[in-house]
Order: structure tokens, then C-alpha cells, then sequence
């Protein structure tokens, strides 16, 4: 069943307000009751009372000390508030019986040897009756003292308050039902603007935000958390449509400047090592294209998070060889001096072919941002955290400024900088992405002119 949060809320309210009146009506009804009764019982009490002083028990005999006071008193005719009585022997015979009860017998029980009351009917009315041995002064039963009550009126007090319990009950119950609908549906009416303002936010309106509610409740952080969610949003939409037109300048540039250059070669018959200068030059700018587009590929594989790494141990040694073979055409022609230092023994647990685009990239750009016959070291430390990777150049380096955001995609440095040195800005960001679906954290230290040093922790 869809029931609204407003009726939810309602419902239970009423639940437990409805237990709570069950029990409230119940202590009501049965302490009136209660009090009905122990008054008529007190009657009934000064009524045998007042008998015991009209008798002499004897051993074994009852007399009737005021034998006219039977006639005499209010029990001759039926009244108002009429007082049955009856004696009886010890076996029930009855001795005498005020003349209102007629030809009617009170209800004996001559097993009961003590006061006992009860509630039962005289002539189908209903009364309350009290039974009271007489017994001499051994304690031997001589006889019973009867004495019955009508109950009409009490009856009467306790059915009147029984109907009005019992009409009251679903009234009030009604009542609240309607009064916590509407204070919860006001209560929670914050929470509709919330949804009206979500539903209409777009890729396209996505600056807009949902007005903060005046009071800094329950209600009011909802709204704040889904504004910061939304800011996150905007965040991740315009860091995309950036990427996007990032992604398109670059490879509309090679374009143009091979269209460009194509166009010019076919103007006129021009000499064989033209054409062939002019097609390498567009080769280059071909592989260059080829190279971005490769690199896009794996950001937007691993974006995807459908590649997990595959967690093995690996030999450090082993893998610092094999990525400084990969590029060591690139060191060989700046004349770069490759230092290793720590890595012996060594085992760092992660993904290796992930390691190794992540070492490629760095050393890569160590390389490029180094000048000619420069060092670049590789350290190994073990420490309490884990174990440190760290590649240091000696080369460009870069401000603070430029080093916090050189994960960022299609970022570079200073582009006059290293308007000769060919990059796409790509390949920090893959670094850090690939560092981050292994766990590892990559922390930089870098000073312009200086140098910088790029280290991977390994946690222990
Ligand atoms: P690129 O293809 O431009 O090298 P990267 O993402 O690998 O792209 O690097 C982003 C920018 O960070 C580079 O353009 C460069 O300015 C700066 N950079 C990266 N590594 C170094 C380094 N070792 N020394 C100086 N600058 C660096």
C-alpha cells in the first residue's frame, strides 16, 4: 500500500494513542465501579449492623429483640430505595423476612461461612447482595443475615459511563487522527518544496539551488546536503564539458595544421623530398593524434570502473629495469644518468601492469623535463607506513601552484614553457587515476629550477 509519510506518521500516532485510551478508559471504568460498589457494600454493612443490635444470640437460638421494628420500619411498602432482609437457620429455613420481599426468598448459600457480597437479580432486577453468618459467641453458625439492594441506579451510573467510554473512544480517536494528519502534513510541507525544486533541476539548470528553510533543523540539513550534492554535480559537469572541449581542441589542432599542409602540397608539382618531408611531418602529427586518442581511451576505460586491479607482489628491481628499458631511447638522447637506489629485495604489492603506466608516465616526464646529461634518481625506502617509492629530477620543476594542479586532465604547465616539449596534459591525470583504484597515494615535492620528486606509498 502507498501511504504517504504524512498518513504513516498520523497512523502510528494513533496507534499508540489508542492503546493509550484503551487503558486510560479501562482504569476509569473500573474505578468508578470500584467506588459504586464499595458504597452500596458499606450500606449493606451498617444495614446487618444495625440487625446484630435487634438480635440475642443465644447458644443455640436467634432472638428477635424488636419483633415490630419488621413492620414497623421502611421495608413494608416498595420504595424508592427499598431494603430487602432475610434470616435464615443455619440450613437455610427462613426464620423471618421483611414483609417488601413478599413471597420471594432471597438467595442463600449455606456453604459460606463468612461475609461475602455479589452482584445478582431479585425478581429479574438486578441488586447487590450481602450474606452474613450469625454464629453464638463458640463460633457455631446459628443462621444467615440477607441483605439485597437494587442496583438500578448504580447500574445505571456505570452503563451511562460505559456508552459514553465507548462512543467517546472512536471519536477521539477520529479527532486526533485528523488533528496529527495535519500537523504532520504541515510539519513536512519543507520537504515537498525539496522535492518540487530537486525535480525540475537539469543538466542545464544545474546552478540552481534549494532555498535554505529558516530554522536550522532536521529539514534544513537535508536541504544543505542535497545543495552540496548538486554543487558536486555542477562541479563534475562543467570538469566534463571541459574535458570534452579540452578533447576536441586537441585533436582539432593536428587536423587543421595537417589539412593545412596537405592543401599547400597539392597546390603545385613540387620535388620528391618536399612531399616526402611534408608526409612525415604529417605522420608525426598522425601518431601524435593516435597517441592522445589511445590515452583518452584508458582514462574513459578506467573512468568506467569496470577494470579492478589485479593486487600481485612485485619485484621492485625488476620493474624499475624494465620500465627504464621501455623508454630508454628517450634517456640515451638527453644523455640522462639513471641512479637506483634501496630497491634491493624489495616487494611492493599492487597491479602490475598499472604500476608500470603509472613509472612509464613519471620517468617520461622526468626525462622531458630534465635537461641534457641531468640525473634522475629512483629511491626505495622501507618505512613504519609502508614503503616509498620516490623519482627524482633534477630538472624544471614547478610552483606551488602549478604542482596542485598537475593532475588535473589536459593540464600543462606554463605552456611557453614547453611549447618544444611534446605532451597532451593527459598523463598525470591517468597516473592519479590509476593510483587511486590501487590505493596508493602519490605525493609530490617540486621547486622551480630545482627539481621534483614523485613518491608512490606502498601501505605496509
Ligand atoms: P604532459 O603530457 O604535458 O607531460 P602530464 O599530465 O604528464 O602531461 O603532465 C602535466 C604537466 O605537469 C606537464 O605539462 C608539466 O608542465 C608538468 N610536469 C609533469 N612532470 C613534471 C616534472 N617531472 N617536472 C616538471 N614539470 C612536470
Amino acid at each position: 500500500m502507498n501511504f504517504s509519510l504524512r498518513n504513516r506518521i498520523a497512523f502510528f500516532y494513533i496507534v499508540a494513542t489508542a492503546l493509550l485510551t484503551v487503558l486510560l478508559f479501562t482504569t476509569v471504568y473500573y474505578v468508578v465501579s470500584d467506588t459504586v460498589y464499595d458504597h452500596l457494600d458499606s450500606d449493606l454493612d451498617s444495614e446487618a449492623a444495625e440487625i446484630f443490635n435487634n438480635l440475642v444470640i443465644l447458644q443455640n437460638d436467634i432472638i428477635f429483640a424488636n419483633p415490630f421494628e419488621w413492620t414497623e420500619r421502611e421495608h413494608g411498602q416498595v420504595e424508592v430505595n427499598p431494603v430487602f432482609i432475610q434470616i435464615t437457620d443455619s440450613r437455610g429455613a427462613v426464620l423471618k423476612k421483611t414483609p417488601n420481599l413478599g413471597k420471594v426468598k432471597l438467595r442463600v448459600d449455606t456453604l459460606l461461612l463468612s461475609k461475602h457480597y455479589l452482584s445478582t437479580t431479585l425478581s429479574g432486577s438486578p441488586t447487590r447482595q450481602m450474606q452474613t453468618p450469625i454464629q453464638n459467641p463458640t463460633g457455631k453458625v446459628l443462621g444467615f443475615i440477607i441483605i439485597s439492594i437494587p442496583l438500578e441506579e448504580s447500574a445505571l451510573v456505570l452503563e451511562n459511563l460505559r456508552w459514553v467510554l465507548l462512543i467517546a473512544f472512536p471519536l477521539v480517536l477520529l479527532l486526533l487522527f485528523l488533528i496529527s494528519r495535519f500537523i504532520a502534513g504541515k510539519s513536512i510541507s519543507p520537504i515537498n518544496k525539496v522535492i518540487l525544486t530537486a525535480q525540475h533541476i537539469t543538466r542545464e539548470n544545474i546552478n540552481e539551488r534549494i532555498e535554505l528553510p529558516p530554522h536550522k533543523d532536521e529539514i534544513f540539513k537535508l536541504t544543505s546536503t542535497v545543495n552540496k550534492l548538486l554543487d558536486r554535480l555542477e562541479d563534475a559537469v562543467l570538469r566534463e564539458k571541459q574535458f570534452t572541449s579540452d578533447a576536441s581542441h586537441e585533436l582539432r589542432t593536428p587536423l587543421a595544421v595537417i589539412k593545412g599542409t596537405l592543401e599547400v602540397l597539392i597546390r603545385k608539382p613540387r620535388e620528391v623530398e618536399q612531399y616526402e618531408n611534408k608526409i612525415k611531418y604529417c605522420i608525426g602529427e598522425v601518431d601524435r593524434m593516435s597517441g592522445l586518442v589511445e590515452q583518452l581511451l584508458m582514462l574513459a576505460r578506467y573512468e568506467s570502473g569496470k577494470i579492478k586491479p589485479l593486487i600481485s607482489e612485485i619485484n621492485v628491481n625488476a620493474l624499475l629495469s624494465s620500465v627504464i628499458s621501455r623508454n630508454k631511447e628517450l634517456i640515451r638522447k638527453k644523455k640522462i644518468e639513471i641512479n637506483i637506489s634501496g630497491s634491493d629485495g624489495i616487494i611492493v604489492c599492487a597491479d602490475q601492469s598499472m604500476l608500470e603506466v603509472i613509472l612509464d608516465n613519471l620517468l617520461s616526464n622526468a626525462v622531458k623535463y630534465s635537461s641534457e646529461r641531468s640525473v634522475i634518481d629512483f629511491v626505495a625506502e622501507k618505512k613504519d607506513t609502508g614503503i616509498i617509492l620516490t623519482l627524482k629530477d633534477y630538472g624544471i620543476g614547478m610552483t606551488p601552484d602549478q604542482s596542485s594542479r598537475i593532475f588535473d586532465r589536459f593540464y600543462r604547465a606554463d605552456e611557453s614553457r614547453n611549447s618544444d616539449v611534446h605532451g597532451n596534459g593527459l598523463g598525470l591525470s591517468i597516473v592519479k587515476k590509476l593510483s587511486d583504484l590501487q590505493g596508493l597515494k602519490i605525493t609530490l615535492v617540486s621547486k622551480p629550477s630545482e627539481g621534483s620528486a614523485f613518491s608512490i606509498l606502498f601501505n605496509g
